[in-house]
């Protein structure tokens, strides 16, 4: 992180419109509660900065994906707050659950086995999630072991279940059949523990009706700013902003390239801005001759290559007197929405967001001026 003062790229979070984006879900999955999921640095925007804005929201249940990412969050939110570990409990973990109080999501019977054993040792009821897999083939009990599990639920005797769970695959394509399908399967293991809380829908999943909601709601990406409904007006606030500062100024006259592997041509006079970010700070390199920016309200696109360090915009088309070193560029929000500049860039604003650079001045902003 860099000073203020002498920055290039200031990274702008804006606190209260994370706060802001958990009440809107919470609201949309009316009488389901409303868990927060901040793994990976909260989708790469801080989670010690986040955490304590959402829990000032009213969030009281967090979904973290390891073992050390829940220690870290169980010392920002301090004691109380439910820290859930979506990636299971791995062999030897489990005194490392008990001494912080995290709760695992136990993944397959070995898991539930171990958590058992530490129950019987401990002589109280431990806390955990059950995850079934409906059709992401990835995490959560395939469909023997749930079979193995619904025939001898003994298996789960001192354990306090507080959730089954799944996972959707294709909630952000509402018209998807494999929806419906994965609800179904839910709804069916669900039947089985029938005094169980149940959890099935991410993002956007609170957006596929009360249906998907169940007793509690997992959202991820919406309060980082990123639209739940692809092709539709986006509900969520914006989140993040990107600026960065003209590091130099280029006005080719004659025919030339720019960039690494001379990539990109210009044949009549072009002006060149270079930015101060690069494939290090997760700009991505797909954006090359993709990506854009803006400057002066003037769409600018980034032309030849991106590199580690340093970005080119062609910015022939802006007025001249706004073109000069130290003028700021809109990278990321604003005029550039996440979910755009991520489609140009052959992704999704999840690896925009988590790949957020470390050498960006960050700033965290919890007015409510541009609300
Ligand atoms: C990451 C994750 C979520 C949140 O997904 P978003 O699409 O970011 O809302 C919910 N549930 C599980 C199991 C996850 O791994």
């Amino acid at each position: 992180m860099s000073s203020a003062a002498h920055a290039g790229a200031v990274l702008t979070i804006n606190l209260a419109a994370i706060k802001s984006n958990y009440r809107l879900l919470k609201s949309k999955s009316a009488t389901a509660r409303c868990a927060a999921l901040v793994k990976a640095n909260a989708y790469g925007t801080g989670v010690e900065q986040v955490a304590p804005a959402l829990q000032d929201a009213g969030c009281r249940i967090f979904f973290v994906a390891t073992i050390d990412e829940a220690i870290a969050l169980r010392g920002i939110t301090g004691a109380g707050p439910q820290i859930f570990v979506l990636n299971g409990l791995p062999a030897e973990a489990s005194g490392a659950f008990e001494a912080h109080d995290l709760t695992p999501v136990l993944n397959d019977l070995g898991q539930i086995e171990r958590w058992a054993k530490g129950a019987r040792i401990l002589g109280r009821a431990l806390p955990a999630a059950l995850h079934f897999d409906t059709g992401m083939s990835r995490l959560g009990l395939p469909e023997d072991e749930t079979r193995r599990l619904m025939d001898d639920p003994t298996m789960i005797d001192g354990l306090n279940v507080e959730y089954v769970m799944s996972h959707l695959v294709s909630s952000e394509e509402p018209d998807n059949p494999l929806n419906g399908r994965q609800l179904e399967t839910f709804s069916a293991i669900r039947g089985g523990f029938p005094h169980v809380a149940a959890s099935l829908a991410n993002s956007s999943g609170v957006f596929l009706g009360p249906k998907y909601h169940f007793d509690l709601v997992r959202p991820g990406v919406a309060l980082y700013g990123a639209n739940p409904q692809p092709g539709h007006l986006n509900p969520m606030r914006e989140v993040v902003r990107l600026r960065v500062k003209i590091v130099q100024v280029r006005c080719i006259d004659a025919p030339q390239t720019v960039g690494y592997g001379a990539a990109h041509r210009v044949s009549g006079p072009t002006t060149i801005a270079t930015l101060p970010l690069g494939y290090a700070d997760g700009y991505l390199r797909s954006l090359s001759d993709r990506g854009f920016c803006y400057l002066g309200g003037v769409r600018v696109p980034v032309v030849g290559r991106v590199s580690m360090d340093l970005t080119t915009v062609d910015v022939s088309s802006v007025p001249p007197q706004l073109v000069f070193p130290g003028a700021e560029v809109d990278v990321i929000g604003e005029s550039v929405p996440i979910d755009d500049l991520a489609e140009r860039g052959d992704t999704i604003a999840y690896e925009l967001l988590t790949a957020l650079g470390a050498r960006y001045h960050r700033e965290y902003v919890s007015g409510i001026a541009d609300e």
